[in-house]
């Protein structure tokens, strides 16, 4: 029996980094997967494959619409979605044999095949008929989620898809109904609005992306909706029926007036839930929510000390870079004695054209827990760079406390918010204040000056034009 200090059950960003971590501790480390390529979702299905089309697309609508103001002219230019399908494969394919190289380098080893708990030692592995039971001192149960189905709305992977097909689908749809205004649904219907569908997004809630910045979601609202993309907010949808090549979303406002709209290809991005299906936690009585996530204690320890679970399996916001730091600080624990992870800085990027990200607590959330501030705001269109980007939507909202002027939020809508929110991250992690950004150097012209102006702006010193 093949014996290791750590056996990680799922090869995502949270169990391929946390095993990493872990073998650069010294541990000897294994990682079980069910699927034939590493990286989980997020390198498959999930983060990758869509900002390849995020981007692919963005030059497309760019070069229909935006290209002629440059002084150049193109042709009419024409769409080859096949190609456009590879290039994102590729990608995906590269980074997925990056973490078989990665793997190797760290002398960990891949167990390719199911894992299921046997005891808090043993891990069975099933690969087609071939099983073998594996021993670990420590196990990470980093076993990720699944999109959510509607009972009402069971995906044929045709006309009712769930993200995965949205990712690939052979043609451009005609019309696509989105069911769910998150950051999935309003990606991949940027995506296929771009490249030529009809889009439109049934929400049920009273805005898209509700635990967003209220300032934010109402301009991300107005400029996809300038974009072409069609809403239906507060509407809920009772009846989704596949025809031949389409299928019907029947839907009722609070009004209680009910609507049919039809659509060729239905998505249903309406959240995730984790992936625990025959892991036997049961057989070890390691808890889980009611929302399905395995209970842990802050250092991730199940009720199994011994046994760990991170990522989307557990608590909090379902992010990549989530589960990474997760990861990390698991191994860390395991072989120091601690390991941190600060939820109070992780960034969250939807993106769309342009970017929204945000850091922190919203200007709701201070107002709720009466929380004195000042807020620091600065306009893309009055930034050098964005000008010479073309890309003046958006802004930077600085939250700080009122006496101590601490940063406690940042929220940027605008090109290359989902980079720009690093800086406010890293201030964040050094508990910098709004003043330590408004006296750093940024370079000129550069668009992360708006995050300095938007400091300035906390004491009221913005130079706006
Ligand atoms: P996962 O990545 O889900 O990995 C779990 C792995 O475990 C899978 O490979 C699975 O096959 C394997 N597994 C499960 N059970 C077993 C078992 N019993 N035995 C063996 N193997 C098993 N997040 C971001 O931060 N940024 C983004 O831009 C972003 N975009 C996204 C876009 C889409 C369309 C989707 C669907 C998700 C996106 N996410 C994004 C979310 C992100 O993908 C997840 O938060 C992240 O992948 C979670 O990592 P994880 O390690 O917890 O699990």
């Amino acid at each position: 029996m093949q014996e290791f200090d750590l056996v990680v059950i799922g090869s995502g960003p949270g169990g391929y980094v946390g095993a990493i971590r872990a073998a650069q501790l010294g541990l000897k480390t294994a990682v079980v997967e069910k699927s034939k390529t590493l990286g989980g979702t997020c390198l498959n299905v999930g983060c990758i494959p869509s900002k390849a089309l995020l981007e692919s697309s963005e030059h497309y609508e760019f070069l229909k619409k935006e290209v002629n103001q440059h002084g150049i002219s193109v042709k009419k230019p024409s769409l080859h979605l096949d190609t456009m399908m590879k290039r994102k494969q590729s990608i995906v394919s590269d980074l997925t044999r990056g973490i078989e190289f990665l793997f190797k380098k760290n002398k960990i080893t891949r167990l390719e095949g199911f894992g299921k708990l046997k005891s808090n030692t043993e891990v069975e592995v099933t690969s087609g008929k071939k099983t073998e039971i594996v021993k670990a001192k420590y196990i990470v149960l980093s076993t990720g989620s699944l999109p959510i189905e509607l009972p009402f709305a069971k995906w044929n992977q045709k006309t009712i898809v769930s993200s995965t097909e949205a990712l690939s689908f052979d043609k451009v749809p005609k019309k696509l109904i989105v069911i769910g205004g998150g950051y999935i649904g309003l990606e991949l219907g940027s995506v296929w609005g771009r490249l030529g569908s009809e889009v439109t997004v049934i929400e049920y809630a009273s805005s898209i992306c509700p635990g967003m910045d209220k300032d934010v979601r109402e301009q991300l609202f107005k400029i996809l909706g300038k974009q072409g993309i069609n809403f239906k907010l507060e509407s809920k949808v009772i009846k989704v029926e596949s025809k031949k090549d389409s299928a019907d979303v029947t839907f009722t406002n609070t009004k209680g007036k009910t609507e049919t709209l039809n659509g060729d290809k239905v998505l249903v991005c309406v959240g995730r839930k984790p992936f625990t299906e025959n892991l036997g936690l049961e057989n070890l009585n390691i808890q889980t929510n009611s929302k399905g996530q395995i209970e842990v204690n802050i250092h991730f320890q199940t009720s199994q000390k011994n046994i760990f679970a991170i990522g989307d399996v557990i608590r909090g916001a379902m992010l990549a870079h989530k589960a990474e730091e997760e990861g990390v600080a698991v191994a860390e624990f395991i072989v120091k004695g601690f390991g941190h992870v600060n939820y109070e800085t992780v960034p969250s990027v939807i993106y769309t054209w342009p970017e929204v990200a945000s850091v922190g607590q919203t200007e709701e959330t201070l107002k709720q827990e009466n929380t004195p501030y000042n807020v620091g705001t600065f306009p893309f269109l009055a930034n050098g760079r964005a000008r010479a980007l073309g890309s003046t939507e958006g802004f930077v909202k600085i939250l700080a406390h009122k006496k101590s002027d601490k940063i406690l939020g940042v929220h940027i809508i605008g090109a290359r918010a989902g980079d720009l929110i690093s800086e406010a991250v890293v201030a964040m992690e050094f508990e910098g204040n709004s003043e330590d950004l408004a006296r750093s150097f940024h370079a000129h012209p550069t668009l992360s000056e708006a995050l300095r102006e938007a400091a300035l702006g906390v004491h009221k010193r913005t130079r706006q034009m």
